[in-house]
């Protein structure tokens, strides 16, 4: 009977066997030949484990390519028996902390809500029957591998956005390239991406958007809690309400930061206007002269804030040189008039005194008359007499007018008081704007009142549209500001040509009209509004011989029963809003406000 070898005895042999065979005593050669003697089939173990390892992380590459990467890494690394790179590469295998496990999970409720908005939003050329067909298809396919499932549902998805749902719904074999296994990857990074996006919207909306609506508390309070709501929102239903309550609070912003580019332009408008009328008065003192000209200069570029503090300091020392200038000036003027004063007062007095020695050297003639031997010294005296009486009378003369021109001057100076009271007395009572000829926001704020009080007398309905011209500031730069002026006081000739006489235009400001249409509805004042836009493309503003064309955009409100002017004009502002955001050139009303049941509408 065959006696089997024990491992030492096999060593041995083994040992005996390479010498004889010449070859070197490495473990590969050491086992190969030891297999040999044992009677079995020798196997490298290393080998095979890499192979094993190699063929699992390739199958799992399909989906993460992580894997992939690692499989290609480690067989070399076995061969080399390099262990330490070998236990690196494999612990790149471990999940990183970011994809951890609710990834899988929020992949699929992600993918869930996708594919149920695709399916009702319509695609072109994609009918729902196809959508569903595709889908069906995709489950049958694919139901046994989820990972595979959700690329193929994905896949069928994007295949909508182009139209072709056939090309992905097919039956092709579960992806074997790195491309097919990087597609599927993107499910998972789309969840992670929603889960950021969601945060820096949030994040966006809270330090953002709520401080910009400060001017707007009501609407300020309304995002604090939409804020509240959207952290909560989870489900298709709950993200739509969310959206539509987002709707109204980012039109109150856009609106907002409308109303503020206004002011600011505004703002400008007048700095310009000051510096200009600033600039001529002061045109003979080089030094302010050259202030202004400074500051007109740094306002006429595009705005940056190191411009502004520029235009703040030049302004600063202007002020200063004034206030120091103001008492000198006024000093200059006292003084001024007290020596006038003066010179006036001593020149009346000479005046009386040569008249006294013209009448004492009068009785001097008379007694030289009566003296008789004294021909020659007579003539003398006569002629002496006749100049004396001459400067006397020139004297007499120059009083007299003095005394005429210092009653002139206090006429004047009566005149120019009462004209100063006239002027400062215009200035609070006037109600037309100076350029146009429309009213102006004061008369305009007594004719809303007149109108709004005849409205709730006789019951009935009015409407204020509010008008700005289109790319106005364009027609400013290309044709100049005076040209401007001339093209809003076309504007208002056409709009009085076109409008009824009861109808009230009002120049709320700049390049923006208000016109207060009593006893008109909505529709009506529309198209009252749209005949005048009609009229200005007959009707051209012409400049040098040239037509130039005026548009405009408005927004028109009816006024719901007891509504105020301060809630009806913001109204019709939104919708002149939304028609300079709907292409300009356009009348839009406003969305017309249930009748209140019983209480006015503050
Ligand atoms: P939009 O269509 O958006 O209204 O464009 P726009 O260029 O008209 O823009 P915006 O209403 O903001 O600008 C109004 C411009 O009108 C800016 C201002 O310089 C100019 N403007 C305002 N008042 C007067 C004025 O009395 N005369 C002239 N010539 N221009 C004025
Ligand atoms: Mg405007
Ligand atoms: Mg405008």
């Amino acid at each position: 009977m065959e006696q089997k070898n024990t491992p030492i005895e096999t060593a041995r042999q083994t040992l005996m066997q390479l010498m004889q065979r010449k070859l070197p005593p490495t473990p590969d050669n050491f086992r190969s030949v030891y297999d040999e003697i044992m009677g079995v089939k020798s196997i490298d173990k290393s080998a095979e484990l890499a192979k094993t390892l190699e063929k699992v992380l390739f199958e799992a590459g399909r989906n993460t390519p992580k894997y992939i990467a690692v499989a290609q890494a480690i067989s070399p690394l076995i061969e080399k028996s390099d262990w330490r790179k070998l236990e690196d590469q494999l612990r790149k295998l471990f999940p990183s902390e970011s994809a951890n496990a609710e990834v899988g999970e929020a992949n699929w409720s992600v993918l869930i809500r996708s594919l149920l908005k695709q399916l009702e939003v319509s695609h072109k050329g994609v009918t729902l029957s196809r959508k569903k067909e595709g889908l069906s298809k995709v489950l049958t396919n694919f139901a046994s591998d989820p990972d595979v499932l959700a690329q193929k549902i994905q896949a069928l998805i994007s295949s909508w956005g182009v139209g072709s749902a056939a090309e992905a719904v097919g039956t092709s074999s579960p992806p074997t390239s790195i491309a097919e296994a990087t597609q599927a990857t993107t499910t998972t990074a789309n969840a992670l991406a929603s889960v950021q996006w969601r945060e820096m919207l949030l994040r966006t909306f809270e330090l953002v958007l709520i401080p910009h609506l400060q001017a707007v508390s009501d609407h300020q309070q309304k995002a604090i809690s939409l804020l509240g709501v959207m952290r909560q929102a989870n489900g298709e239903e709950a993200l739509t309400k969310c959206a539509n309550d987002l709707r109204p609070i980012l039109l109150s912003l856009e609106m907002e930061r409308d109303h503020q580019a206004r002011i600011h332009e505004s703002l400008l408008q007048l700095l310009r206007l000051l510096m200009e009328s600033m600039g001529s008065l002061v045109l003979e003192d080089q030094w302010l002269y050259a202030q202004t000209t400074v500051i007109s200069d740094i306002i006429s570029k595009p705005l940056n804030i190191n411009t502004l503090y520029d235009a703040e300091s030049s302004l600063k020392e202007l002020t200063y040189k004034q206030s120091q200038l103001k008492p000198a000036l006024t000093e200059a003027k006292d003084t001024l008039k007290k020596m006038v004063t003066t010179f006036v007062d001593r020149l009346v007095e000479m005046t009386e005194s040569t008249s006294d020695y013209h009448d004492k050297i009068e009785g001097y003639q008379l007694k030289i008359a009566s003296t008789e031997d004294m021909g020659e010294l007579n003539i003398l005296l006569n002629s002496i007499l006749e100049d004396t009486r001459a400067i006397g009378l020139s004297v007499q003369r120059t009083r007299d007018e003095f005394t005429l021109s210092q009653k002139h001057a206090k006429d004047a100076e009566k005149r120019i008081q009462e004209l100063t009271a006239e002027l400062d007395y215009i200035g609070e009572v006037a109600h037309q704007d100076y350029l146009t000829g429309a009213l102006n926001r004061r008369g305009m704020d007594e004719a809303i009142e007149r109108e709004f009080n005849r409205a709730d007398r006789h019951n009935t309905v009015l409407c204020v549209a509010m008008l700005d011209i289109d790319h106005f500031k364009k027609l400013n730069d290309t044709l100049g500001h005076a040209t401007g002026d001339q093209a809003l006081t076309h504007l208002v000739k056409v709009l009085k040509d076109v409008l009824r006489p009861t109808d009230v235009l009002a120049r709320y400001g700049g390049e923006e009209f208000i016109i207060i249409l009593p006893a008109t509805p909505q529709d009506e004042a529309i198209k009252a509004v749209a005949r005048v836009q009609r009229e200005l493309t007959k009707n051209f503003f012409m400049h040098k011989n040239e037509r130039v064309l005026i548009t405009f955009s408005a927004g028109v409100a009816e006024r719901a029963t007891g509504e105020s002017a301060e809630h009806l004009i913001p109204r019709a502002d939104a919708a002149l809003y939304l028609a300079k955001h709907s292409g300009r050139n356009q009348v839009i009303g406003a969305e017309l406000l249930p009748e209140p049941d019983g209480t006015a509408v503050e």
